[in-house]
Parts: structure tokens; C-alpha cells; sequence
């Protein structure tokens, strides 16, 4: 894929930017190595400076930025800029807790006695330079969701970002770089996918973390796994959002559709199959599909744009055979199902329903504004149906009944289950998929450890 920033909404290619060599390659593995040496003695606090700093700057250039993005990559200029204020919070949330979530540890004497110590202390090291592979949906929350506690542990970062969002990378790096981190702490490498491998396999990177589709995930993971290095996979994801008769219908109808809509529907963690008790399937799928068809398809950079184009031509073509095969094999068409007439990559917010386990849409990921409708006779169908698909990223519930509430946490193989709300990741809770969706955890403390070396100081007696 050509290095580039072309204009989803238009068609029109802005920016192309070459590829590194691999002398350029090569001199920032050797910077990023010898950053590493310095930013690990560094405090705590020091980092926390750094990082404050950084999310200042995100803070004041938030329009800008914001601007970038839409250009890049197409979602509506609005949640562009929640998105930088986002990554601000959790730069900061980050600053003020690292020394906390890193803090050195000391067993409980009894078990310090019965190894034979005088005294144990478990402690959080750093690993080294991490090289993110990141996506272009989310291009600045990806990233700074790694690098924020990446950095406030002592590593450094390597980003390979998408390479239809340049511009968001390239910032990124500079957004560090001014805060005052210094030189080869974060560095963007604008390169392809096919010199990842060779990136991965360098003795001096220690870890790799991959944000993207399965086949991307699954790539990473097989290189990373002959080096024996440490990956995190936030993969894809197809969430279930379950309706049961004793949910709140009208605000389960109005959230589904922003569940299913935020950023065009090209988020991992959007809602894509709605399965929805009998007794309430038709009042449901009455106000979900008015709801979807009342939205506000455009420009992106229109404040009122409620969906934007998909990420790419392809992106769209990808999609459209995804309804296309389900309307041949038998799928109603509640609403949408086509392109809307105007130029660019545009899709309409589309319902199906009657879909039946044959159809690809039932197992691939549907990465836009494409919602798929199952009635379920009871809690256990909706189980059932919840966990036939390959991914297990995170799933909504909609009840006010506590048994069944129980019910859902112990059997959906999820790594989130979201009680009469959608999906949102927060700094403060851990974010991860289980089966295809990968493996690992983002944020909170179980994010900071991922890139740590947890090593045991025994002292004797
Ligand atoms: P993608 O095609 O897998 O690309 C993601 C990144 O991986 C890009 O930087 C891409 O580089 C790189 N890449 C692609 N193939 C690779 C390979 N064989 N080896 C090494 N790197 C490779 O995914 P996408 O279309 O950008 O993003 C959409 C996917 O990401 C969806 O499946 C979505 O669900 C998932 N996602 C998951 C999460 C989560 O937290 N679980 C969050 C956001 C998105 P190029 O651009 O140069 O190809």
C-alpha cells in the first residue's frame, strides 16, 4: 500500500511520502536503542513532566489535529477531536499513576519466611524499544493507548502506523519530541507492512504490539513467536448487544444505532450483531432501523456529519460484498444496502435481518455502518448466538434483570460485558479480546505490565 494521505470524502490524493530505506531504518534502531539506555534511569516524575506536557500541546493543537485525521482517514471532524481529548486524559491518567502501578512489591512475610529470604521485593522493569504496529480507525488513540504508559515505564517506541495516515503519524512523533522526550524515545517509521518482519527480528526490539486485522495479528505473532519477543493483539471483533424484555427499549434502540455508527462503524469494539429477545424483536428493530436511517450522512468535516465515508475504496468494496452475499442468500433489507449517490467512499447505514449462520456477514467483521438483526427465543439462544463467531472482543447487555445479568458475565467469551450501556474504553479498566480478537491487555495497570520485566530480588537470610 502506497504511503499516503488521500481524502476519503473525495477521492483526491493529497500527500505521498517514500518509504524509509534501510539505512534510515537502521540509524533509528540505533537511536531508539540508545535512547532506551538513558529514559530508563529516568524518575518517575521526570516521565510524568514529559507526558503532562505532551497532552498540554495534543490539548491546544486539538483542532488541528482533529482536522488531519478527518482529512486521512474520514470520521466526522467531531469525534476526531473527542478523540485527541481522549488520548489527553489518558496521557495524563497515565503521569499521575505510573510509580503507583509500577511501584516495587513485597510478598507477604509468611510466604518471604517459607522461601528462605530475609526479605523479597518484586519489581517493574522496563523492556526496551516496543514496536507498535497501529491502524488507521482510531490514529491517534491506538498509539497513544501504547505509548503513554509504553514510555511512562521506561521503554521506548517504534510506531509503524497505517500507511494511509502518515500526516497523524508523523505528528505523533513530533508531539513527543517537543514535550521534550528526548530523541529516539518515540520515533514513527514510514514503512510498509513488509519490512515489519525484518524490524521485528532486530535484536535491539524487545516486543511488539499489534492493533489490526486477524491476518495482520496473526503475522506479528508468528515472527514475534520465532524470536521468542512479547506481542499484545487487539484484533478484530463482531460484539453481540443483547436485548432481553425487561430493557429500557427506546434507550437501547437510541444507543445501538451510536453503537453501531461511531467512527462510520469502523471501531473494533462497535455493536455489529443485535440479538433481541422474541417478545420484543419487532418494537425493537421498528425504532433501531428508524434511528439508522434518520442519521446524518456527509462531509465529514461538517459538525452536523453523524457518518462520514468509509477509511478507502476498498474498505467500502469490502463491506458491500459482505451485504451483497447475505442479500443473495436469503437477508432482508430493513434499510440502506446501497451507496449513496454523491463522490467518495461513502456507504449507507444499512440494517439486515434474517440472517442465517451461512452467511459471511454471520462470521467476518462488517467494518461499517452495517448492523445485522437476530431474534433470539430466549437467553439461551442469545448466548448462543452471541458465541458463534470467531472473535470475542466485547459485548453489550441490555437487561434490568440481575439473574440474567449473572447469566451474561459467566458465559459470553468476551473480554467486556457492558450492562445497559455500550462499549467504551476507559484509562482507569482494562481493554482485551479473548478467541480471535487477541490476547493482552490495554490500559489500566494490566496494560502498563504488559512491557514489563516482572523480576523477583530474593535476598538471603
Ligand atoms: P490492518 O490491515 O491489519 O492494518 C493494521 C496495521 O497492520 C497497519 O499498520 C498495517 O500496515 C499493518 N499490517 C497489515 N498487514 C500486515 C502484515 N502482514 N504484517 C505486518 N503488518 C501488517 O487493519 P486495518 O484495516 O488498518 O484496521 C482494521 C482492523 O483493526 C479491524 O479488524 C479492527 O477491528 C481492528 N481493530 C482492533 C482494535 C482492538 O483494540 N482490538 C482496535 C482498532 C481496530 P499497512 O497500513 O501499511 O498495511
Amino acid at each position: 500500500m502506497p504511503i499516503a494521505t488521500v481524502n476519503p470524502a473525495t477521492g483526491e490524493t493529497l500527500k505521498t511520502y517514500d518509504a524509509l530505506g534501510a539505512e534510515e531504518i537502521e540509524r533509528r534502531l540505533a537511536a531508539a536503542e540508545a535512547a532506551f539506555r538513558t529514559h530508563r534511569t529516568t524518575t518517575f516524575a521526570e516521565r510524568a513532566l514529559l507526558m503532562r506536557r505532551a497532552a498540554d500541546l495534543l490539548d491546544e493543537e486539538r483542532q488541528d489535529i482533529a482536522r488531519v485525521i478527518t482529512t486521512e482517514m474520514g470520521k466526522p471532524v467531531k469525534q476526531a477531536r473527542a478523540e485527541a481529548a481522549k488520548c489527553a486524559k489518558a496521557m495524563r491518567w497515565y503521569a499521575e499513576r505510573a510509580e503507583e502501578l509500577l511501584a516495587d512489591e513485597e510478598p507477604a512475610d509468611v510466604d518471604v519466611k517459607d522461601s528462605g529470604a530475609s526479605r523479597v521485593i518484586v519489581r517493574y522493569r522496563p523492556l526496551g524499544p516496543v514496536l507498535a504496529v497501529m491502524p488507521w480507525n482510531f490514529p491517534l488513540w491506538q498509539v497513544i493507548r501504547f505509548a503513554a504508559p509504553a514510555l511512562m515505564a521506561g521503554n521506548v517506541g517504534l510506531l509503524k502506523h497505517a500507511s494511509n495516515v502518515p500526516q497523524t503519524a508523523l505528528y505523533l512523533q513530533d508531539l513527543f519530541r517537543r514535550a521534550g522526550f528526548p530523541e529516539g524515545c518515540f520515533q514513527t517509521l514510514l514503512i510498509g507492512s513488509g519490512e515489519v518482519e525484518k524490524v521485528l527480528r532486530d535484536p535491539r526490539v524487545k516486543a511488539a504490539t499489534l492493533t489490526g486485522s486477524e491476518p495482520a495479528g496473526r503475522s506479528v505473532a508468528s515472527v514475534a513467536g520465532d524470536e521468542i519477543k512479547k506481542t499484545v493483539l487487539e484484533l478484530g471483533g463482531s460484539d453481540p448487544y443483547i436485548v432481553m424484555p425487561s430493557a429500557d427499549l427506546d434507550r437501547a434502540a437510541r444507543i445501538a444505532v451510536t453503537a453501531r455508527v461511531q467512527n462510520t462503524g469502523q471501531s473494533c469494539i462497535a455493536a455489529k450483531r443485535f440479538i433481541v429477545h422474541a417478545d420484543v424483536f419487532d418494537a425493537f428493530a421498528e425504532r433501531f432501523t428508524a434511528g439508522m436511517k434518520a442519521l446524518k450522512v456527509g462531509d465529514p468535516m461538517d459538525e452536523e456529519t453523524e457518518v462520514g465515508p468509509l477509511y478507502s475504496e476498498r474498505g467500502r468494496a469490502d463491506l458491500e460484498e459482505l451485504v451483497d452475499d447475505a442479500v443473495e442468500a436469503g437477508a432482508t433489507v430493513l434499510c440502506g444496502g446501497e451507496r449513496p449517490d454523491r463522490p467518495g467512499w461513502y456507504y449507507s447505514p444499512t440494517v439486515l435481518a434474517d440472517i442465517t449462520p451461512e452467511m459471511r456477514i454471520h462470521r467476518e467483521e462488517a467494518f461499517g455502518p452495517v448492523a445485522t438483526l437476530y431474534r433470539a427465543a430466549d437467553l439461551d439462544e442469545a448466548v448462543a448466538i452471541a458465541n458463534d463467531s470467531p472473535f470475542g472482543l466485547s459485548s453489550n447487555v441490555w437487561t434490568r434483570n440481575g439473574t440474567e445479568v449473572d447469566r451474561f458475565v459467566q458465559d459470553l467469551e468476551a473480554g467486556g460485558v457492558y450492562v445497559n450501556g455500550m462499549t467504551a474504553s476507559h484509562p482507569a479498566f482494562p481493554f482485551g479480546g479473548a478467541k480471535r480478537s487477541g490476547y493482552g491487555r490495554e490500559l489500566a495497570e494490566h496494560g502498563i505490565r504488559e512491557f514489563c520485566n516482572i523480576t523477583t530480588v530474593w535476598h538471603g537470610a
